[in-house]
């Protein structure tokens, strides 16, 4: 998927972090991070447990193993270094930049790109952020009933990214968009992710928020083909 254009968060709700299985599962979900081993499963584990919490609030839970990797780097299809990216396939794979690729990646960040206020959230935070975003797409693969758009994929995306950040980031991201992210639900299209991924996420979080959108809107979007609008192919 494209670029995420943001965030995540920290907070464990239930019992502690998951205890590490054999095989790779991550306990408790769908995650297999069989490539890692010590904080890294660790970190994996907890971003998978977080973004499988949220999606179950909307009644969206994965329906198959997905797999998640920490690489030191990932290219888009142009070869241009990004965060993460999910693709689907034999495997459904969440791969993300390693922690200190994605630190540098940030660090690259122009200081009057309103992206660079990824500088302002810690960084274990916007990281295990990228995790619970490009497993999020994991999910919503795994869910989808009409054929996939990247507009709707980065709506839930960035949703549930910028949900499970702490109050206080996700406050800081939402605060550099204030005033001109207050999408309706025809901006929401593939053009206007192309142009500002950034603000996309923003805007996709600031209409989920609105009472009549919510947890029926994603499931709308899994679900019913023009419930975002579709550009010509
Ligand atoms: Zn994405």
């Amino acid at each position: 998927m494209k670029r995420p254009a943001l965030i995540g968060a920290l907070v464990l709700l239930l019992t502690g972090p998951p205890v590490f299985s054999q095989n790779g599962a991550c306990p408790g979900t769908s995650a297999i991070a069989g490539s890692l081993a010590g904080t890294e499963r660790q970190e994996v584990c907890d971003a998978a447990f977080r973004a499988e919490q949220r999606l179950a609030r909307c009644g969206i839970k994965p329906r198959r193993p997905y797999f998640v990797e920490l690489v030191p780097d990932v290219r888009n299809a142009v070869g241009n270094c990004i965060f993460g990216q999910f693709r689907a396939g034999e495997k459904d794979v969440a791969k993300v930049a390693s922690p200190s690729a994605t630190a540098a990646l940030v660090a690259a960040i122009a200081d009057d790109d309103p992206q660079s206020v990824l500088k302002r959230i810690p960084a274990a935070e916007f990281h295990n952020s990228l995790l619970v975003h490009e497993i999020t797409h994991a999910i919503v693969h795994q869910n989808l009933s009409v054929p996939p758009c990247h507009a709707g994929h980065e709506y839930i995306a960035a949703v549930i990214q910028l949900d499970t950040m702490s109050d206080r980031s996700r406050r800081i991201y939402l605060d550099v968009f204030a005033g001109n992210s207050d999408y309706t639900t025809e901006m929401f299209n593939d053009i206007v992710l192309a142009m500002d991924p950034s603000r996309y996420a923003a805007a996709a979080y600031r209409h989920f928020q609105k009472p009549e959108n919510g947890c029926p809107f994603l499931r709308r979007l899994l679900t019913t083909v023009d419930a975002l609008p579709r550009l010509p192919e």
